[in-house]
C-alpha cells in the first residue's frame, strides 16, 4: 500500500521481456518518505527465519544534472509482525528496519543493471508478517520480492530416515532432528542429526546398523542371499556359509551344519562345521535290575560302540510312564541318583516309581555335538534305547469280588472285580490257581503268559475252557485269583469263590484267551476331537518354529522344525499343516492321523509330539526323521549300502510292524515311500491318516470295488475282497523287503496294474533283486504266500532277520537271479519283440545308451558278446554305478530268456 507520493505499476521492456515493476524518482524533492507495503504474509510455524531476495533497479543520481546532492541511491526494507490480515491499515510505527538496501551497480543513461538483494528476517514468532519498502528520495523500481524459509531436506543417512526439517534461526542453537533406523535397521542410541540455519545437515550420532541377517544396501538393509548369513547387527555385508554349512534361506542368522556336519556347543556357531566329530552312537545293553526292597531300580549300560570322535560323553535318562494307552513323561516325581543329565557313569538309580505302571527309560549319550549346534539341525546320531519295564511297587490292587457268569458242560467264566487303582488304565497280569474243592489238591495253571489289559474297567471275565484230561474228575472246584509280581513271587491272595458245580469244570490254556485290542480307531468316537485330545498332547503354536518345506502332505506342506515346549529341550520336528480353506470333515480326517499315531510307541514307529488344534493352523508335530522317505534315500545311496544293514533297517521296519499287528492295527499302505529313516539309519513306520490309503498315497488306485488301494504293495485277498490284516501287511512288507534289497527300485517295473495283479493270480513272483542274500529272498517269497494263513507273522519275520543278523555269514550266500522263476524284466527285446540288432540299439532300449563307446571300445559289438557277459565284465568296461550296472545285468539275463520271459514260478 502506498503512503506518500505515487507509487504504481508501471511496465518495463527490457531485452524484448516485460517486467512489471513498483517504482518511484522524486529525486528533486526533499524529505521523501513513500512507503509500499506488502500484503498479509502467512509464516509457517517452524520457520522463525525467513529470507527475503529482493530484485530491483536503482538510477544513478549522477545521470540526473543537478539532482545529484538530494538524490538517493538506497530504500530501506522494514517488516512488521501480526496475528491477524489488518486489511489497509497502515501505522509506520509498527515496523521496524531490516536493512538498507543498496544496489551492487547503478543503472545509467545507457546501461540498465538489476540487482538481486537477499536479507534475513529473523525471531519472527507470530502468525505472520508484513514487509514495508521505504522510498527516500531515490529512484528505484523493484522488480519482484521473494520471500522464503530454509528447510533440511528429508533424508536417509547411515541407515536412518530424518523427515524434512525447517533450519532454525540466526544465533539460535542448531536444530536437532530425531530420526528412525530404516526397516531391518536397528541402533543403541536413537539417531539424532543437526539442521544448520542454513538448511544444511550436520553432525549426526546415533548410528543404525542393519540387523542380523541383513546387510546394507544402497539406504536400505537387504536380507542375506542363501548360502550367506549375518550373524550380528553391524555394518558388515553378509558372508558366504562357512565350511560344511550351508543354507536355503534368505536373511539367514546362521548357517546350520550340512548333514553328516557337526559343531560343539563350544564352536562359534559362525564358523564351519566339522565331519570329524559326530554325536555318539546308542548306549548298549542297556538294563535294569530291579531292587524291591529298597523300592528302586538300577539301570545300567556300556558306553557307546562309537564315541564320534570325543572323550567327553554323558547320559541322560528320560522316564515314560506307559498305561496301556497312553504314554507320557514321568514328571519329577522320579528321583535318579546322581541325577538324570550329566551322568558320567554308565548306571543310575531310579526310585519313587509307581506300582503297577509300565515304565520306559529311554538313555541317551551325549558329547559336546550333541547339541543342535546350529539351532537348525538335529545331531547326526541321537542316541536312544529303549526298554520296557513292568514295575510293580508294594501296593498292588486288590481283587474285591469274584463271580462265575456264564457255564457250559465245558467251560465257566469269570469275573471278578479290583479296587481302584492309583491310575486310570493299568497293566495287571493275574494268576488263577484253582483247587479240587474238598481235598488238598492245587493245580496251577498261569492264565496268561502274557498281560490282561484292564483299560480301566473294574471287572473283567475270562472264558475258562475244560482241561480234557481232568473230565469227570471234580465235582466242584475252588478259584483263587492272585495278582502277580514280575518276578513271579506271589504278593497276595484276596479272595476265593467255592461252588458246588453239576458239570464238570475245567480251566483253559491261556493261548486260547484272545488279546484284547489295544488300539483304539479314532471312529469309535462320536466327536474326533475328542480323540485327539486323548490320544495326543497340545502344543502352543509358539512353541513351535518352522523352518523349511521338506514335503508335500495330502492336506498341507510338511515343514521341519524346531519344538521348543517350556522346561524341555529343543527336539527338531517334522510339522504337517493343514492347508488353508478346509471342511470340518478333512480337519478331523488330517488329525486322525494323530489319533492314531498318539497311541503307539515304540522305537520303529514315527513318534508323535503332539498337535496343534486350538487355533486356526492345525498341526501335527512328529519327531524328525532326517534322511526322510525310505524309497528316496535308497535311490540316492544305490550301492553304498551293505547288505547287513539293509537287512537290519528291514528288522527295525518288521519290529514296528510287529507292535502295530500286537495292538491290532492294521497299517494297509506298508511301502517304503512310507517309512522314514533317521540319521541313525533307523526305519520308522509313518502314515497312520484314516483317509490315506483312500486319498493320500500317489500310488493308491480306484479298484473295481471301489476303494483305492496301492496295488503293487497288496496281496491279492485285499484287492480281490478288502481282507486287510496282518497278513495282507505281511505281503506288503515283502514288497517293502524287495524295495529296499533292490535301493528303491519300483516293484513290478514299468509293468502295469492289470498286469501286475495278472501275473500275481497266475502266481509270479518278483525276481530276487542283485545282491540279495538267499535267506532275505526266501522270506519274500514266505510273505507272497497265496494263501495267507501261510505266511509269516510279523513276530517270525522279526526273529528271523535277529537271527540273519546275528550270524552274518548266513547273508553270504546270495540268491541265484534266474529269469525264469520271475515276471518279466525290463526291457527284454525290441519294441516289436524281435532280437535287438545291434549293441547301440539294445543299449537306447534300456536308455543306457551313455555306455555305447565303452561297449565298442571293449570290442563287444554284437548281441552274441553281449549275452556272454558277466556282471564283472559289465563292471570292467566302465559301468561304475550301481544302477546301471543293474540296468544292464538285468537286461542281459532276461535277453538270455527270450523264449519265455514270463513263466511260472509256483510258489
Ligand atoms: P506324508 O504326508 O506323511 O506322506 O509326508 C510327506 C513327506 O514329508 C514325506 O514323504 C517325507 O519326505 C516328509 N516327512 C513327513 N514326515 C516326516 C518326518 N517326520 N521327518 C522327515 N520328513 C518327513
Amino acid at each position: 500500500m502506498a503512503s506518500g507520493d505515487e507509487l504504481g505499476w508501471l511496465t518495463w521492456t527490457l531485452n524484448g521481456s516485460q517486467f512489471y515493476t513498483y517504482s518511484i524518482c522524486n529525486v528533486e524533492e526533499r524529505e521523501q518518505d513513500n512507503w509500499l507495503r506488502t500484503t498479509f504474509i502467512q509464516r509457517h510455524p517452524l520457520a522463525s527465519r525467513v529470507f527475503v531476495e529482493l530484485k530491483f533497479i536503482v538510477r544513478d543520481c549522477n545521470s540526473f544534472d543537478g539532482a545529484s546532492l538530494i538524490c538517493k541511491e538506497t530504500f530501506n526494507l522494514y517488516t512488521s509482525e501480526s496475528d491477524a490480515d489488518v486489511g489497509t491499515t497502515f501505522r509506520k510505527s509498527q515496523f521496524k528496519k531490516v536493512a538498507t538496501i543498496a544496489p551492487d551497480e547503478i543503472t545509467g543513461k545507457n546501461e540498465m543493471h538489476i540487482n538481486t538483494e537477499t536479507r534475513v528476517v529473523d525471531g519472527l514468532s507470530r502468525k505472520g508478517f508484513y514487509l514495508a519498502f521505504q522510498d527516500i528520495g531515490a529512484c528505484i523500481a523493484l522488480l519482484s520480492v521473494r520471500v522464503f524459509y530454509k528447510t533440511c531436506p528429508g533424508t536417509v543417512q547411515n541407515l536412518a530416515t530424518f523427515p524434512e526439517t525447517v533450519a532454525g534461526g540466526e544465533n539460535q542453537p542448531l536444530t536437532k532432528v530425531s530420526g528412525v533406523c530404516v526397516d531391518n535397521a536397528a541402533s543403541e542410541e536413537s539417531p539424532r542429526i543437526y539442521c544448520t540455519e542454513e538448511g544444511k545437515w550436520a553432525v549426526q550420532v546415533g548410528q543404525c546398523q542393519c540387523k542380523p541377517g541383513y546387510e546394507e544396501v544402497k539406504d536400505a538393509c537387504q536380507e542375506c542371499r542363501p548360502g550367506s548369513f549375518k550373524a550380528e547387527a553391524s555394518s558388515d555385508a553378509c558372508e558366504p556359509c562357512p565350511a560344511n554349512t550351508d543354507t536355503l534361506q534368505h536373511g539367514a542368522v546362521l548357517c546350520p551344519c550340512k548333514d553328516g556336519f557337526f559343531r560343539a556347543p563350544t564352536d562359534p556357531s559362525t564358523g564351519p562345521c566339522s565331519g570329524e566329530t559326530r554325536p555318539p552312537s546308542a548306549p548298549r545293553d542297556l538294563s535294569a535290575v530291579r531292587q524291591p526292597s529298597v523300592g528302586r531300580l538300577i539301570l545300567s549300560w556300556t558306553p557307546p560302540e562309537d564315541t564320534g570322535g570325543r572323550n567327553d560323553i554323558t547320559y541322560s535318562v528320560e522316564c515314560q510312564r506307559c498305561d496301556g494307552v497312553v504314554c507320557q513323561p514321568c514328571g519329577e516325581r522320579v528321583r535318579y541318583e546322581p541325577g538324570s543329565t550329566k551322568l558320567t557313569e554308565a548306571r543310575v538309580s531310579v526310585s519313587e516309581l509307581e506300582a503297577h505302571l509300565n515304565y520306559t527309560f529311554i538313555v541317551q549319550a551325549h558329547s559336546g555335538v550333541s547339541q543342535w549346534a546350529s539351532g537348525a539341525q538335529r545331531p547326526a546320531s541321537r542316541s536312544n534305547v529303549t526298554i520296557f519295564l513292568h514295575y510293580t511297587g508294594e501296593h498292588p490292587p486288590q481283587i474285591t469280588s469274584m463271580r462265575l457268569v456264564g457255564q457250559t458242560s465245558t467251560s465257566l467264566a469269570l469275573s471278578w472285580d479290583v479296587s481302584p487303582r492309583p491310575r486310570a488304565q493299568l497293566h495287571i497280569r493275574y494268576k488263577l490257581t484253582y483247587h479240587k474243592k474238598v481235598s488238598i489238591f492245587s493245580y496251577r495253571q498261569p492264565l496268561s503268559k502274557g498281560h490282561f489289559f484292564l483299560n480301566g474297567c473294574s471287572s473283567v471275565g475270562i472264558l475258562l475252557k475244560a482241561l480234557e484230561q481232568k473230565k469227570n474228575c471234580y465235582k466242584g472246584f475252588h478259584v483263587l485269583l492272585m495278582l502277580k509280581e514280575e518276578n513271579n513271587k506271589e504278593i497276595k491272595k484276596r479272595n476265593s469263590h467255592t461252588r458246588q458245580g453239576p458239570e464238570d469244570t475245567y480251566f483253559s490254556t491261556p493261548e486260547q484267551l484272545k488279546p484284547l485290542k489295544t488300539y483304539v480307531d479314532p471312529h469309535t468316537y462320536e466327536d474326533p476331537n475328542v480323540a485327539v485330545l486323548k490320544f495326543a498332547t497340545e502344543i502352543h503354536p509358539s512353541h513351535i518354529t518352522k523352518q523349511k518345506v521338506i514335503g508335500a502332505g495330502e492336506f498341507g506342506e510338511v515343514y521341519r522344525g524346531i519344538l521348543k515346549a517350556p522346561g524341555r529341550k529343543e527336539v527338531a520336528v517334522a510339522i504337517k499343516t493343514l492347508k488353508p480353506g478346509y471342511t470340518e470333515k478333512q480337519r478331523q480326517d488330517f488329525l486322525s492321523e494323530a489319533s492314531i499315531m498318539g497311541q503307539f510307541s515304540h522305537q520303529n514307529i514315527i513318534r508323535l509330539e503332539g498337535v496343534v488344534t486350538k487355533f486356526k493352523h492345525a498341526m501335527i508335530v512328529t519327531e524328525y526323521m532326517e534322511n526322510g522317505a525310505l524309497d528316496r534315500y535308497l535311490r540316492d545311496h544305490d550301492g553304498e549300502i551293505s547288505s547287513f544293514q539293509l537287512v537290519g533297517m528291514l528288522r527295525g521296519i518288521a519290529a514296528g510292524m510287529k507292535y502295530l499287528s500286537d495292538m491290532s492295527y492294521v497299517h494297509r499302505d506298508l511301502a517304503a515311500r512310507n517309512i522314514l529313516v533317521n540319521n541313525n539309519m533307523e526305519c520308522k513306520v509313518s502314515d497312520f491318516g484314516l483317509s490315506r490309503v483312500l486319498e493320500d498315497d500317489p500310488e493308491g488306485t480306484y479298484t473295481t470295488s471301489g476303494g483305492k488301494i496301492p496295488i503293487r504293495w497288496t496281496a491279492p485277498e485285499a484287492i480281490a475282497y478288502r481282507k486287510f490284516t496282518s497278513a495282507s501287511d505281511v505281503w506288503s512288507f515283502g514288497i517293502v523287503m524287495w524295495e529296499v534289497m533292490a535301493f528303491g527300485e519300483r516293484p513290478y517295473w514299468d509293468m502295469s496294474n492289470h498286469e501286475v495283479m495278472k501275473a500275481i493270480n497266475e502266481a509270479f513272483r518278483l525276481p530276487a533283486p542283485m545282491d540279495c542274500p538267499s535267506a532275505v529272498y526266501q522270506l519274500m517269497l514266505q510273505c507272497w504266500l497265496q494263501d495267507r494263513a501261510k505266511r509269516p507273522r510279523f513276530g517270525d519275520i522279526v526273529s528271523l532277520l535277529d537271527k540273519l543278523l546275528r550270524s552274518p555269514e548266513s547273508l553270504k550266500t546270495i540268491a541265484d537271479f534266474d529269469p525264469r522263476v520271475s515276471i518279466r524284466l525290463p526291457s527284454t527285446s525290441g519294441s516289436d519283440g524281435s532280437p535287438f540288432r545291434s549293441v547301440s540299439e539294445w543299449l537306447e532300449s534300456i536308455k543306457m545308451s551313455q555306455y555305447s563307446e565303452n561297449f565298442t571300445c571293449a570290442g563287444i559289438v554284437a548281441m552274441e558278446q553281449v549275452l556272454q557277459m558277466k556282471t564283472e565284465d559289465i563292471k570292467n568296461i566302465g559301468v561304475r554305478l550301481p544302477g546301471h550296472l543293474k540296468r544292464i545285468a538285468y537286461s542281459i539275463l532276461g535277453l538270455k530268456d527270450q523264449t519265455s520271459t514270463l513263466s511260472v514260478f509256483a510258489v
